[in-house]
């Protein structure tokens, strides 16, 4: 029976100058891999040229550069790309390639799904398949690059920047999301500072701490309330860690950082849920003591959802209130919306370990006609 073959496409540096020394070779093997395999996009081991015939063959016979497949790809008239990716599990994940002026941002999926249950997130009324490896995060950005050189020079792209934003929870896949990260980073792969390498999260507070030990990237935070009773109702993992140990666990990164940076508060308006003007001054209050910046994410609707997105008037007061309150806000423009690629759009097609997916399509069909909460 063949033996399982390493896929070093998902080691990290240390990981990868552990398996040279398993083969008696010297850790500095690792970055010329590193180079082949990220910067140049090679698979093949007789393509390595200044790797020894040696070493290539005892490479070919225990390793592999495997990516993970793409099963589709879809460009919206905006410019944005969306790529199901299929995965080891046999579910698929999706990663959104976003072009702004100046730069171009990669949105990476960690988890086939995701076990945390947010009420407005179609990622989450899935639940969840499986962990994504390492290889298949990092594998994300690989694909991205290796197309965009094949699209040809017409209209060059780039991924200047990469946000853990896609499907998942990337701290509940702590061990790989640290290790994609690390690929990121790394001046021999993709050499992406720590400002441009974004990881989001809804509030996993013990490993927030942990991050410090891993990560410098720049932290995003899905807050959504300004509360604790309304975060427990749309973010249920509020109940387990709430908003005051979780801001003081945001805190802590950001002094660990020992820069300038901030954090960017995620918070999605949902028309009577959240979005009124009360919620905005106690939102104010709330961040007063955490540097941070906010992105408000106007609802991205989705089939049976039950909610609404805020109307612009409503948006625009929530925007105003925080802006006087001397915050810098930004309002999220809702991107690649016809090819399902907007935030908290992405579903791939995920084989529901907790069966939730069931228990949400039967409430659907129950619920089809309740409307949300009118504000005014
Ligand atoms: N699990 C992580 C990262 C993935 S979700 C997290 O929750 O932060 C990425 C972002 O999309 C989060 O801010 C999330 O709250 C937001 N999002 C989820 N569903 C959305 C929807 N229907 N409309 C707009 N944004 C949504
Ligand atoms: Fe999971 Fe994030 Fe969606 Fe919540 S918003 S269900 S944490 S992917």
């Amino acid at each position: 029976m063949p033996t399982q073959r390493t896929n070093l496409l998902g080691l990290s540096k240390s990981k990868m100058e552990a398996f040279l020394q398993t083969l008696g070779e010297r850790p500095f093997r690792a970055i010329q891999l590193m180079k082949w395999i990220h910067q140049q996009g090679v698979t093949d081991f007789d393509q390595m040229s200044n790797i020894s015939k040696e070493l290539r063959a005892k490479l070919k016979e225990c390793a592999e550069v495997r990516p993970p497949l793409i099963k589709d790809c879809f460009a919206a008239k905006d410019g944005c790309f969306k790529w199901i990716v299929e995965v080891e599990s046999g579910s698929s994940v999706e990663t959104v390639f976003i072009p702004e002026a100046g730069r171009g941002t990669l949105c990476i999926s960690s988890q086939a799904g995701c076990s945390l249950d947010c009420s407005f997130c179609a990622t989450g009324k899935q639940g969840f398949n499986s962990d994504l490896t390492c290889s298949e995060i990092i594998g994300q950005l690989w694909l991205v690059n290796q197309a965009f050189n094949t699209f040809g020079t017409k209209t060059p792209r780039k991924v200047t920047n990469v946000v853990m934003m896609g499907m998942g929870e990337p701290l509940m896949n702590f061990e790989n999301v640290m290790d994609a990260v690390s690929l990121m980073m790394e001046d021999n792969c993709y050499g992406l500072s720590k400002r441009r390498v974004t990881i989001s999260t809804s509030g996993v507070v013990p490993k927030i701490y942990e991050m410090q030990n891993y990560t410098d990237a720049s932290i995003a935070l899905s807050l959504h309330a300004p509360n604790d009773k309304l975060r427990t109702e749309i973010v249920p993992i509020n109940k387990k860690y709430p908003i005051s140990e979780l801001l003081e666990s945001v805190n802590a990164y950001l002094e660990s950082l020992g820069d300038s940076r901030v954090a960017i508060i995620e918070y999605i308006l949902i028309s009577g849920v959240n979005d009124h003007r009360q919620h905005a001054r106690e939102l104010a209050e709330l961040l007063r003591h955490t540097p941070c910046k906010i992105n408000l994410i106007p609802f991205n609707p989705f089939d049976g959802s039950g909610y609404k997105r805020s109307s612009d008037s409503a948006i625009s007061n929530f925007r105003k209130i925080l802006q006087n309150e001397g915050y810098v806000v930004t309002v999220r423009t809702t991107r690649g919306d016809e090819i399902g690629a907007a935030c908290g759009q992405l579903v791939g097609q995920v084989d529901d370990m907790t069966r939730r997916s069931a228990r949400y399509l039967a409430l659907r069909e129950q619920s089809a006609s309740v409307q949300p909460l009118k504000v005014e």
